[in-house]
C-alpha cells in the first residue's frame, strides 16, 4: 500500500535546472571536515616529546663521544618507545569517523520526474529520494510515502527496533532503512542536518587532558630537570677536580641516561592494557587506555536512570481516568493480566490506551514462546496495556504520526477524526484545556501521588478534528504545533520500571569510596526522587536535593556550588544542560564520569573525563564518544571499573617506587668516581644500565603493573595525590636506593680489595675491573629482585604479603635471575656490558642484599605506620 501524501510536484522530484542553485545557496551535503592529524605526524610527536628529546641529546653526546653501541643503544630505546605508544594511541583517534560512515556514497533522487543515481554530495533540500531496505539515509528527510517501510534509528536515538515509517514521519540523516520501501522529501542537507550538529558538538567538546597524562608529564619535567642539573653540576666538578674533557663527556651522558627511567613508559602503557583488560572481563570495556587511570581518580558520577539505575523493562501498573483508577496487576510484556477498577473507569482506560498505542511506535511480539518489547521498552508496555485491557492484537492504524520530539517531550498521531497525545504530564497537560481550576489540581495531585511511588507518568489527551484540519493534518499542512493545542484531558498512565538489583549495593560502595552520585533524568521530579530513594542514593543520612533542569542557574560557578554535594537528583534535564553540568564541576576540581544514550548526549560524553555509554540500549553515537562502554547497561559495572582504575592508579606507584630505586644505584657509581677524580673505579657503566633499565627490570616492573586491586582501594576516599609524590620519592631515594648501594659498592670494593687493588693504586690487572663489575652489576639485579617483592605494597611487609597471589611476578623474578645469567656468562653479551661473572664471595655479598633490602622495607613501613597512627590517633591525656 503506498500512499502519496505531498500533492503535486513533489512526485515529480526537482527540475534538474532548479538543482545548482540550491546547491550553492545549501553546500555540499557533507559533514563538517574533522580535524584529524594524519599519522606520520602523531609518530613524529612520539618522536619529538620531552621525554625523547632528551634521549635523543644522549645519543647524541654518545656518538660525538665515540661510544657508537651505547648511541645506537639509546636511539633504539626511543624508537621501541614511541612505536609503542603510537600504536596505542592510534586506536584511541577513530571516535568521529564513524559518524562519517552513517551516510551513503550513493544515493538514488527522482528529478525531473525520473529516478537517477547521484553522489550523495550532490543531495539538495527539496530533493525527492527513493530509499529500500538496506540504504541509509542521506539527509534529514520526511517521509512521504512507504511500502512497509521501517526504518532503524538505533545509530541516532537509541531506539533498538526499527519504527514504522509513517507518512510524514521525520528521519534524520544517518539512520538506515530496515525494511521495505519509501520515498522521501529531502528537508536539510550538509551542514544543517541533526548529524552535523552532533559532529559540530562533538568536535569541539574535546575533553580535559587525562589526569595520567597530566601526572606523566609532571613526572618527566621533574626527572628532566634532576638529570641535566645533576648532570651539569658533575661535568663541571668533574673538569674542576682535573678529569679530561671527554670522560666528563661521558659521565654527564651517563648521568643522563642513568637518571631517566627508560622502561617507565612502556610499564605505564602495558599495566593500562592489563586493567583495560580485567575491566572487559567484568562487561565495562574502556575506548582508550587513559581512561582506566581516569577511572581510578574519578570523584563524581552523574548517571541517567531509565535503563542504567533500572531495568528498563516497563509494565503499566496503574490507569488513572477522572472516572476512577484501574490498576493493572502484571509485569514483562504478555498481552493479559488481572485488571482491577470499576468497569467505567477500565472502559475509559481502554480508549486512551488505544490512542496512546496509535502514537507510538513499539509493541509488543512473542518471541521463542515469550513476549518482548520491540521497539521502546515504555511503548511496549503501552500496548501490553492496550491489549490487556481488551484492545485488538494490531495497533490502531494512525493516519499521520508525529515523532516523539525531546523538546515537546510528547508525540502525537491522528486516528480517524481524533488527534492523539501521549507525553510527560506538565507537557500534555499544559496543552490541555480544564473546564474548570478543580479539574486540572485534581488531576496534579493524582499525578504526583502515582509519581512519588516511583511511577513514571505519561499523561493522555485527545481532541476531535474537523474535516478540514484533519485533511491538512494528512497533506502536511498543519503540524503537531498548530494541532495540539484546546485538549481533553483523558487520563494518566502510571508505569514501573523496577531498579536494578545491583544498583543499591553499588551505590553504597561509592559512597564508601567518596564518590559523589548524581542522577540526571529525563523524568518528573517525583518519580526521579522515589527511585533515588529506593536505591539509596537518598536516605536519612543523605537528604538530597532535587532540581529541575529549568531551575539550573546558567552561571557555571553557581551551578558548581549548588551540585557539588551527594545525593543530587536533576530532573527533566536536556543534553545540553548535561554537557554544562559536566563543565562545571570539572572547574570545582572534579573528575567527572557521565553517562549518556541519546545523540544528543554525545557533546557530554566527549566533555566529561569519563564518558560512560550502554552496550546494549543506546546510540553508536554515544558508544563512539564515550570512553567506557557498559556492556551489560548496568550502573554497578562503573564502579567495578572504578575499583580496578584505582588498582591500576596504585600499582603505577609501586613500579614507578621500583624503577627510581633502581636509578639511585645507577647514579651512585658515576658520584662516587667524579668525586674521588676518577681515583675510585666506575663500578656501573651506561652499558649496564641501559640493560638494567630495560632488560632486568622491565619484567618485574610490568608484573608489579598487574597487582590485583588491594582490599582497602574502595574504602578510601579517591586518590589526590601526585603519582610521584614525596612518600614514593624518600621511599625510592632515601630507603630502598642507599640499601641497594650499600651492597653494590660493597660488594665492588671487596673483589678489588681481594684481587690486590688499593685506593688511589693503579689497577694490578684488566680483568680485575670487569669481575668487579659484574659484581657490582649482581648485586644492583639481586637487589631489584628484593625490591619487586617490597614494592607489592606500600604499608605491608614482605611476610604479610601472599607470594602466590601474583603469579607474573613470581615468573618475572625467575626470568629476571635467567637474564642475569646470561648478562654475565654469555661473552659476547658480557663483553658489550664491559663486565664478567663474579668471583663466589663477591657473589656471596652481592647476595646479601635480598636480606637487607627486605629487612630495610619492612622496617621502614613499620615505623612509617607507628608515626601515622601518632599523628591520626594522638593519645589522650590521663584524668
Ligand atoms: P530518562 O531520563 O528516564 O531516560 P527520557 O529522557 O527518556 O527520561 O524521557 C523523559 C520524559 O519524556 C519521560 O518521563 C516521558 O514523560 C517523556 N517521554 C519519553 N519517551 C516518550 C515517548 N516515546 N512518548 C511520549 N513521551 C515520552
Ligand atoms: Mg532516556
Amino acid at each position: 500500500m503506498v500512499r502519496e501524501l505531498q500533492p503535486g510536484g513533489a512526485a515529480d522530484g526537482l527540475a534538474s535546472a532548479a538543482v545548482p542553485a540550491l546547491r550553492a545557496r545549501h553546500g555540499p551535503n557533507a559533514l563538517p571536515p574533522e580535524r584529524t592529524r594524519p599519522w606520520w605526524r602523531r609518530l613524529g610527536a612520539e618522536l619529538t616529546h620531552f621525554f625523547a628529546l632528551m634521549l635523543w641529546a644522549a645519543a647524541a653526546l654518545a656518538f660525538v663521544a665515540g661510544t657508537a653501541e651505547l648511541g645506537a643503544a639509546i636511539v633504539v630505546v626511543v624508537v621501541v618507545n614511541a612505536l609503542f605508544a603510537f600504536f596505542q594511541e592510534a586506536r584511541a583517534e577513530r571516535a568521529a569517523s564513524t559518524l562519517r560512515d552513517l551516510l551513503p556514497a550513493r544515493v538514488t533522487v527522482r528529478r525531473d520526474g525520473a529516478a537517477t543515481t547521484v553522489e550523495a554530495v550532490e543531495l539538495v533540500p527539496g530533493d525527492v529520494v527513493l530509499l529500500a531496505a538496506g540504504d541509509k539515509v542521506p539527509a534529514d528527510v520526511r517521509v512521504l510515502s512507504g511500502s512497509a517501510c521501517r526504518i532503524d534509528e538505533s545509530m541516532l536515538t537509541g531506539e533498538s527496533e526499527p519504527v514504522p515509517a509513517n507518512p510524514g514521519r521525520a528521519v534524520p540523516g544517518g539512520a538506515f532503512v530496515a525494511e521495505g520501501d519509501a520515498v522521501a522529501l529531502v528537508e536539510a542537507t550538509g551542514r544543517s542536518t541533526r548529524l552535523a550538529e552532533i559532529t559540530r558538538l562533538t568536535i569541539r567538546a574535546a575533553p580535559p587532558p587525562s589526569p595520567l597524562d597530566r601526572e606523566l608529564r609532571r613526572i618527566v619535567r621533574i626527572v628532566a630537570v634532576a638529570a641535566v642539573t645533576v648532570g651539569s653540576v658533575f661535568f663541571v666538578v668533574s673538569v674542576l677536580i682535573g678529569n679530561p674533557l671527554a670522560g666528563a663527556f661521558l659521565f654527564a651522558i651517563g648521568v643522563t641516561v642513568a637518571m631517566v627511567p627508560e622502561g617507565l613508559l612502556p610499564t605505564v602503557t602495558l599495566s593500562l592494557a592489563v586493567g583495560a583488560q580485567r575491566m572487559s572481563r567484568r562487561h565495562a570495556l574502556v575506548r582508550n587506555l587513559q581512561a582506566v587511570e581516569t577511572l581510578g581518580s574519578t570523584t563524581f558520577i552523574c548517571t541517567d536512570k531509565t535503563g542504567t539505575l533500572t531495568q528498563n523493562r516497563m509494565s503499566a501498573v496503574e490507569v488513572w481516568t477522572p472516572r476512577g483508577s484501574v490498576a493493572v496487576d502484571g509485569s514483562g510484556y504478555a498481552p493479559t493480566a488481572v485488571v482491577d477498577g470499576p468497569s467505567a473507569a477500565v472502559a475509559a482506560a481502554a480508549r486512551l490506551a488505544a490512542g496512546a498505542r496509535a502514537a507510538s511506535q513499539g509493541d509488543i511480539e512473542e518471541r521463542d514462546g515469550a513476549w518482548q518489547p520491540l521497539g521502546d521498552p515504555m511503548e511496549a508496555a503501552i500496548a501490553a496495556l492496550h491489549r490487556r485491557l481488551g484492545g485488538d492484537a494490531a495497533a490502531p492504524a494512525a493516519d499521520v504520526g508525529f515523532a516523539f520530539d525531546e523538546a515537546r517531550k510528547r508525540q502525537g498521531a491522528v486516528v480517524g477524526d481524533r488527534l492523539w497525545v501521549k507525553g510527560a504530564t506538565e507537557s500534555v497537560l499544559g496543552a490541555c484545556a480544564f473546564g474548570d481550576a478543580d479539574g486540572a489540581a485534581v488531576v496534579r495531585a493524582a499525578m504526583e501521588a502515582m509519581a512519588s511511588r516511583g511511577l513514571r507518568v505519561l499523561a493522555v489527551a485527545s481532541r476531535p478534528l474537523t474535516r478540514d484540519a484533519r485533511r491538512d493534518a494528512l497533506a502536511g499542512r498543519l503540524g503537531p504545533a498548530e494541532l495540539e493545542t484546546g485538549l481533553e484531558f483523558d487520563g494518566l498512565l502510571g508505569l514501573h520500571d523496577p531498579p536494578r538489583p545491583t544498583v543499591a549495593g553499588a551505590v553504597a560502595q561509592a559512597r564508601a569510596a567518596g564518590i559523589r552520585i548524581a542522577m540526571l533524568t529525563g523524568d518528573h521530579p517525583m518519580t526521579a526522587a522515589a527511585i533515588a530513594r529506593e536505591i539509596g542514593l537518598v536516605d536519612d543520612a543523605v537528604p538530597g536535593v532535587v532540581f529541575g533542569g529549568a531551575d539550573l542557574p546558567a552561571d557555571p560557578r553557581a551551578l558548581g556550588a549548588l551540585l557539588d554535594r551527594d545525593g543530587v537528583v536533576i530532573s527533566r534535564v536536556s543534553p545540553e544542560q548535561k554537557l554544562q553540568v559536566a563543565r562545571a564541576l570539572q572547574a570545582r576540581g572534579h573528575v567527572v564520569a557521565m553517562t549518556g544514550d541519546g545523540v544528543n548526549d554525545g557533546p557530554a560524553l566527549e566533555a566529561a573525563d569519563i564518558g560512560v555509554a550502554m552496550g546494549r540500549s543506546g546510540t553508536d553515537v554515544a558508544r563512539n564518544a564515550a570512553d567506557l562502554v557498559l556492556l551489560d547497561d548496568d550502573f554497578a559495572t562503573i564502579i567495578v571499573a572504578i575499583e580496578q582504575g584505582r588498582a591500576t592508579y596504585a600499582n603505577i606507584r609501586r613500579f614507578l617506587t621500583y624503577h627510581l630505586t633502581d636509578n639511585v644505584a645507577e647514579l651512585a657509581p658515576f658520584v662516587i668516581w667524579a668525586l674521588s677524580a676518577g681515583n675510585f673505579p666506575l663500578a656501573i657503566g651506561v652499558m649496564q644500565i641501559l640493560f638494567l633499565d630495560i632488560g632486568t627490570d622491565l619484567l618485574p616492573a610490568l608484573a608489579l603493573g598487574t597487582e590485583e586491586p588491594s582490599e582497602g582501594v574502595m574504602k578510601r576516599p579517591p586518590e589526590r595525590r601526585h603519582l610521584l609524590d614525596s612518600s614514593v620519592l624518600f621511599r625510592a631515594f632515601a630507603i630502598l636506593g642507599p640499601v641497594e648501594v650499600l651492597f653494590q659498592m660493597t660488594s665492588f670494593t671487596l673483589v678489588l680489595l681481594a684481587g690486590g687493588w688499593r685506593p688511589g693504586g693503579a689497577l694490578p690487572e684488566p680483568g680485575l675491573l670487569a669481575a668487579a663489575s659484574g659484581t657490582a652489576f649482581t648485586a644492583v639485579v639481586l637487589g631489584q629482585l628484593a625490591n619487586a617483592v617490597a614494592c607489592r605494597s606500600a604499608s605491608r611487609p614482605f611476610w604479610r604479603l601472599r607470594w602466590n597471589s601474583n603469579p607474573r611476578l613470581v615468573a618475572a623474578v625467575v626470568a629476571e635471575v635467567a637474564l642475569l645469567g646470561v648478562f654475565l656468562f654469555a661473552a659476547p653479551v658480557a663483553d658489550l656490558l664491559g663486565h664478567a661473572p663474579p668471583p663466589p664471595a663477591g657473589l656471596a655479598v652481592a647476595a646479601l642484599v635480598i636480606p637487607g633490602l627486605l629487612l630495610a622495607d619492612a622496617v621502614h613501613k613499620d615505623l612509617r605506620r607507628r608515626l601515622r597512627r601518632g599523628l591520626t590517633h594522638p593519645v589522650l591525656p590521663h584524668h
